[in-house]
């Protein structure tokens, strides 16, 4: 399916990504939603709409061929994506931040032809970061990247790569080489016809099921070149890894705005039912509106706060900045629970059911999803280390 929608320029000359990527949200992943989630499959529909509109590639620069969008505008769209299908919005959310990543580190003439590529073929593409041996700890790697002679070569156990089967490529984290210690990474784009997964298990999961998540055994090779310059620990605290909390964060804040949206719409067809009375719920609405303002300030603010130092590396790898992006995560994963929580609460059994209109299983079911999501004790324990040697502000 394509697009109902088309690119209208804006007077700057520039793309309308947030509207774009919300009707495609409403028209094409909403509808679709339910499916999604129930036949845990790919939603195939929703990345073949933003396709079409060329918005998967919409964070490259119009210099090569994108739509040269702001961190501030694919985050809006998240949210919008978010609050229809939350599997579509974290397969779009992955894939945006390994676009981030080519963009700001993938400097070598290889890559930056890569990205010309990639954003006429409007690729996809998936992230390998957790291993068998070091599970959530993306800072540590068991495999290594084997150089020789200008070609890389690669194994790696990959115990979960979501949309692995439906990506056109893979940024994997490695050690540097054989000799490296488990902290000294890089990252590499690994891509068709010199990848190859073989699959292990099914991903048949609570939440989160369109994301088609399995493991793998990947093995790749080709071109040194497609082995990211810098290190991956840069590339991790600079890009990465606060990408990843603002992104994951906007669509978990989708997710919180479709619960609120039910509870406000259930509460106000009660009032409806006893003119002239306050029914008893709409003083938990109140109570979960306010709580949903601090997640959308959360997200909307550490937005901000990525913008007006992105192009300055120091403060991006300062530790305050760290604690901070770190932060996030843990509050936004905490807070969508929360949220889709007290509104199930507000909807009671009419939330309780896995149809009808106030139906918040899906929700929740998806929402539990964020505090595993490179675990919220690890990032806890790596702020807790930060801290030790933080000066303040
Ligand atoms: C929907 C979804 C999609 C995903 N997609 C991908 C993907 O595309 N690519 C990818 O690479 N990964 C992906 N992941 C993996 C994810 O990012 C985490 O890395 C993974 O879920 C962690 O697995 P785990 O919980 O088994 O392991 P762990 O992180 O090891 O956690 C297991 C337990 O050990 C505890 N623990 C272990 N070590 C520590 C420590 N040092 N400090 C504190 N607690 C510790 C944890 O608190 C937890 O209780 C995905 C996960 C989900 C839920």
């Amino acid at each position: 399916m394509t697009a109902t929608t088309t690119a209208p320029p804006l007077e700057s000359g520039s793309v309308d990504v947030v509207r774009l990527m919300t009707d495609i949200a409403e028209k094409v992943s909403g509808p679709a939603a339910d499916e999604v989630d129930r036949l845990g499959r790919f939603p195939s529909e929703t990345i073949d709409a933003l396709r079409a509109d060329g918005l998967l590639w919409a964070l490259v620069p119009r210099e090569f061929g994108g739509l040269g969008a702001t961190l501030s505008e694919v985050s809006e769209g998240l949210v919008a994506l978010g609050r229809q299908c939350a599997s579509s919005a974290m397969v779009v959310a992955m894939h945006h931040i390994q676009v981030a990543c080519l963009v700001r580190h993938g400097t070598n003439d290889l890559l930056r032809s890569y990205l010309a590529e990639a954003v006429e073929h409007q690729y996809l593409l998936a992230s390998a970061t957790t291993e068998v041996g070091t599970g959530g700890d993306v800072r540590s790697s068991v495999c290594a990247v084997d150089v020789e002679g200008g070609t890389f070569r690669l194994e790696k156990q990959a115990p979960v790569i979501s949309y692995g089967n439906f990506a056109d490529g893979i940024l994997v984290t490695a050690r540097r080489s054989e000799d490296s210690p488990e902290n000294d990474q890089v990252i590499v784009l690994c891509r068709p016809p010199d990848l190859e997964l073989e699959q292990v298990g099914e991903w048949n999961a609570l939440g989160f099921r369109g994301t088609c998540s399995p493991g793998f055994v990947l093995r790749a090779s080709g071109d040194a070149d497609a082995v990211l310059d810098q290190p991956y620990g840069d590339i991790s605290t600079q890009t990465m890894l606060p990408i990843a909390h603002i992104l994951w964060g906007s669509l978990w804040l989708g997710i919180a705005t479709a619960a609120l949206d039910r509870a406000r719409r259930f509460v106000q067809a009660e009032a409806r039912k006893r003119p002239g009375t306050t029914p008893a719920a709409a003083l938990r609405l109140a109570d979960v509106s306010a709580l949903h303002q601090q997640f959308s300030d959360l997200v909307r603010g550490s937005v901000r706060r990525y913008e007006e130092i992105e192009g300055d590396g120091e403060r991006l790898s300062a530790i305050g900045f760290a604690i901070g992006m770190n932060s996030l995560k843990v509050s936004a994963s905490t807070l969508v629970v929360d949220v889709v929580r007290q509104c199930m609460v507000i909807c009671g059994l009419s939330a309780y059911r896995l149809d009808g209109p106030y139906s918040l299983g899906r929700h929740l079911r998806d929402s539990m999803g964020a505090a595993l999501m490179v675990n919220n004790d690890r990032i806890m324990g790596n702020n807790a280390q930060l801290l030790l040697v933080h000066r303040g502000e």
